[in-house]
């Protein structure tokens, strides 16, 4: 008789995104003539730029030719993308990552769930409380948080570290020392980011605990300010502690054609044996690749052409931020995030709970976004405007807010 994963069933439903759907829908039926604009989820809008498509014409071209077709990608990716992304994400940083280092997948979610397979079941996990959620699901599913209090939204066996106005929307060192630390800089949902110092302390504190940090820089494309690192490896003994994720959905609109990877540097070890090592039988056993056609496009990011257009796309988005984060403070809201990150993360305002407030925008300026609170209960008081819409309806949508 089959058993199922009884640790599945802890999960408390992921209502966020359903209830939001749910209300939506209820409000349209009632409301069939009012146009909705959706500053809510985290995806892209724009289209791919030239340079992708080129590129993935051309290798369609390959793989419809029998001296040029691609069958099975190497285990940990294609050495053209690995090198790019080594040569162009870290080397001109001063960074010392290799090639054989980055593991080439289909994106930052399914790295940041998997990774925790190659951690044993009785290692103590630490998250930023509000969080991007598959670190503590997937955590769930292998059986590491403990049991679940409704009450206080909160794992039993997770350390939970606030990041709150009072902390600058960062974490501090947690007090009882976990070992393995999930940081994202960049943030989502709060857009906020900390300097090269501050994540020097992380550094320090994992080498010093044995803990490791698994570091998500998912939105790294989005950072304007000079002391905010573009990867954990500007630290001085990142290589010992440190796995960095890397996506290709924000920074070059690859959410629908899936692209990422895991640096996973040779000098993080247990004892002799190497967490890249695990990691590499872990990918060669249970993936076989993103897609040559996938690839050749994530080659053309770095191409010099690539970058300048795809520099522009975050732009475009970032002017999105700016026309979101300052409109919304002439309006006498209180706002951060925006400035390295496409998230505004504002406060509620008069003491509205984050639901409170989503009904109030969807029913007074037809506008949705995600309240703070799915995303952790630090996250109650606050909402999520996400500068991925098109500039017209970000205007628009700004412009309806201001007179509600
Ligand atoms: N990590 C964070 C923090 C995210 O916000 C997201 C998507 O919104 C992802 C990872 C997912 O990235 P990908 O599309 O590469 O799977």
């Amino acid at each position: 008789m089959f058993k199922i994963n009884e640790d599945y069933l802890k999960l408390p439903g992921s209502y966020l995104f359903s209830t939001i759907a749910k209300k939506i829908n209820a409000y349209q039926e009632e409301n069939p003539e009012k146009a909705l604009i959706r500053l809510g989820i985290g995806d892209v809008t724009q289209p791919l730029a030239p340079a992708i498509i080129e590129a993935l014409h051309g290798a369609v071209e390959e793989m419809g030719n029998a001296s040029t077709f691609h069958g099975y990608a190497p285990d940990l990716g294609y050495e053209f993308l690995r090198s790019a992304m080594a040569q162009n994400d870290y080397q001109v940083r001063g960074c010392d990552i290799k090639a054989d280092e980055i593991f080439i997948s289909d994106g930052a979610k399914g790295d940041s769930g998997n990774i925790q397979e190659i951690f044993a079941k009785n290692n103590k996990i630490a998250v930023c409380d509000p969080v991007y959620p598959v670190y503590v699901d997937t955590n769930v599913m292998a059986g590491r948080t403990g049991t679940y209090d409704p009450q206080t939204e909160k794992w039993s066996d997770v350390i939970y570290m606030p990041c709150t106005k009072a902390t600058n929307f960062a974490p501090e060192l947690p007090k009882e020392v976990p070992d393995i630390i999930y940081l994202c800089f960049p943030n989502n949902p709060t857009g906020s980011t900390i300097t090269k110092a501050e994540l020097q302390k992380w550094v320090d504190y994992a080498n010093e605990h044995k803990a490791v940090i698994i570091y998500d820089a998912a939105y790294e494309a989005y950072i304007t300010e000079a002391d905010v690192p573009h990867t954990i490896f500007e630290c001085e003994g990142a290589r010992t502690c440190a796995i960095e994720l890397r996506s290709f959905s924000k920074n070059a609109g690859f959410t629908g054609v899936r692209l990422g990877a895991a640096v996973i540097p040779k000098d993080i070890k247990s004892g002799d044996t190497t967490l890249h090592s695990l990691w590499a039988r872990r990918h060669g056993t249970k993936y076989n690749g993103a897609p040559y056609i996938v690839q050749k496009a994530g080659e053309a990011v770095y191409s010099p052409t690539g970058k300048v257009q795809l520099k522009e796309q975050v732009a475009y988005y970032m002017n999105n931020a700016k026309v979101i984060y300052n409109g919304l403070k002439e309006a006498g809201y209180t706002v951060s995030g925006g400035v390295n990150a496409p998230y505004i993360w504002l406060e509620t305002p008069k003491g509205m709970t984050s639901w409170d407030f989503f009904d109030f925008l969807l029913e007074k300026a037809n506008v949705v976004g995600t309240p703070g609170s799915g995303f952790g209960p630090s996250g109650e008081g606050y909402f999520r405007l996400t500068a991925f819409g098109t500039y017209e309806n970000t205007v628009a949508a700004i412009d309806r807010i201001k007179k509600a």
